[in-house]
């Protein structure tokens, strides 16, 4: 019997990878030219937030999900490699907002760099994984009412989602996730100097930061990256980029989002500006808003929903906060206001969910509940 010795070799992973893009850039470049005026649920803002739940919602290939994102494409030298980092801050890559002048600061107006691009944060920060501490998760599961959030459930979380490449440790850290977790290779001579000189002091040192260190009452340790051979591995690559070749689910770049759509009290889509028009989308299911700690409050604000003291106190930046404020005393955006705006409150089917960090949302100040995302 004749044996084919002639069996191809597998393709190249840089091959393979090459022929992942492309099937992704003409699958998303042909979604894109045919925009739908419905999805089942819009995702706004492909950052940090956004980029997880998009991913965990198109997993169902019987739904349909548009993921909207006011920056541009993540595939930039200063994105992907690790070193260039800095030169994104100030780019087109960050909304570039300042704090107002402090006079505790000797009148200097610090930046807030924020990410505007395929990723959001997690495409220009420094890639440090830092994990809330015990005390904070609990704290939050308190404020929320809701014990998804503390620690041991969040815990558990980051065992699912991590793929932790440094000493095993499966207490407290995990494998085989989509997040690629480095201990920070090569540090800096000086970052153990520094260890050293924590405990001549008596500050406990640990092998990572986001073990056993997360439950103590403080300590020093390196820091562990999202970064591969001296690649970003930013959570819009671990989540969204692996999916972007299927057919529901729609990552539209340069689409800034400028309100939601409202039938009485329930969310019925969004207002977008995108290709120099103004484009109206429905959501059949659900509208998530993730634009981070300020775009989020402003789209609210912007859409009518917010604290009304707020809304009448702040002068009008623009003419979209004229017109939110106009609309603030017509008789439907009061009572929306006042919906908004009562504790506790947790939505049905049709509703606006706000998804962020926590670190960086305070739902009391918008006084509207947050459902945890299940990662
Ligand atoms: C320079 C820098 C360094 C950092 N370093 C670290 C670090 O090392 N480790 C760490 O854990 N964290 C770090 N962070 C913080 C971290 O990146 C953020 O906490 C995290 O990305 C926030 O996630 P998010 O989903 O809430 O918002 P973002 O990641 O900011 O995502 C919001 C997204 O919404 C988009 N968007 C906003 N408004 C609109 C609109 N109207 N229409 C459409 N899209 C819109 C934005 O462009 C953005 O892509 C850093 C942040 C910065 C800026």
């Amino acid at each position: 019997m004749k044996i084919d010795t002639n069996i191809p070799a597998s393709p190249e992973p840089s091959t393979q990878a090459a022929d992942f893009a492309q099937r992704i850039h003409v699958n998303q470049t042909k979604l894109a030219s045919k925009l739908k005026p419905h999805y089942d649920f819009i995702v706004c803002g492909s950052g940090s937030s956004g980029a997880v739940v998009a991913r965990k919602l198109a997993e169902n290939p019987n739904v349909t999900v548009l993921l909207l994102e006011a920056g541009g494409t993540d595939d930039v030298p200063s994105v992907i490699e690790a070193g260039q980092s800095l030169l994104n801050l100030g780019s087109e890559r960050d909304w570039g907002f300042r704090a107002q002048a402090n006079p505790h600061l000797n009148g200097r107006s610090i930046p807030m760099s924020m990410g505007k691009v395929l990723g959001g944060g997690s495409s220009i920060n420094w890639m440090t994984w830092a994990r809330g501490h015990k005390n904070d998760w609990d704290y939050f599961a308190s404020e929320a009412g809701d014990p998804a959030w503390n620690y041991e459930s969040v815990l558990n979380t980051y065992l699912r989602i991590e793929d932790w490449h440094g000493a095993p440790d499966p207490k407290y850290r995990g494998t085989g996730g989509p997040v690629f977790v480095d201990p920070a290779p090569n540090p800096n001579p000086i970052a153990p100097a520094m260890l050293d000189g924590a405990r001549s002091v008596g500050i406990p040192t640990f092998e990572n930061q986001n073990g056993r260190m997360m439950e103590g009452s403080g300590g020093a340790s390196i820091i562990d990256l999202l970064a591969r051979d001296g690649k970003r591995m930013s959570v819009f690559r671990a989540y969204v980029f692996p999916y972007m070749d299927r057919p529901n689910l729609t990552v539209l770049t340069h689409a800034l989002v400028t309100r939601l759509t409202f039938d009485g009290k329930r969310a019925t889509g969004v207002e977008i500006t995108y290709d120099g028009k103004t484009h109206r989308i429905e959501a059949g299911i659900e509208v998530i808003l993730s634009l981070g700690a300020i775009q989020t409050p402003k789209v609210l604000m912007q859409s009518g929903l917010g604290d009304q003291v707020e809304l009448q106190r702040l002068p009008a930046w623009d003419r979209t906060f004229r017109t939110t404020q106009v609309l603030a005393a017509s008789g439907s955006t009061k009572k929306r206001l006042r919906h908004a705006t009562t504790p506790a409150r947790r939505p049905s089917s049709g509703r606006a969910i706000l998804v962020s960090t926590p670190q960086t949302f305070r739902p009391a100040r918008l006084k509207y509940r947050s459902p945890v995302p299940r990662c």
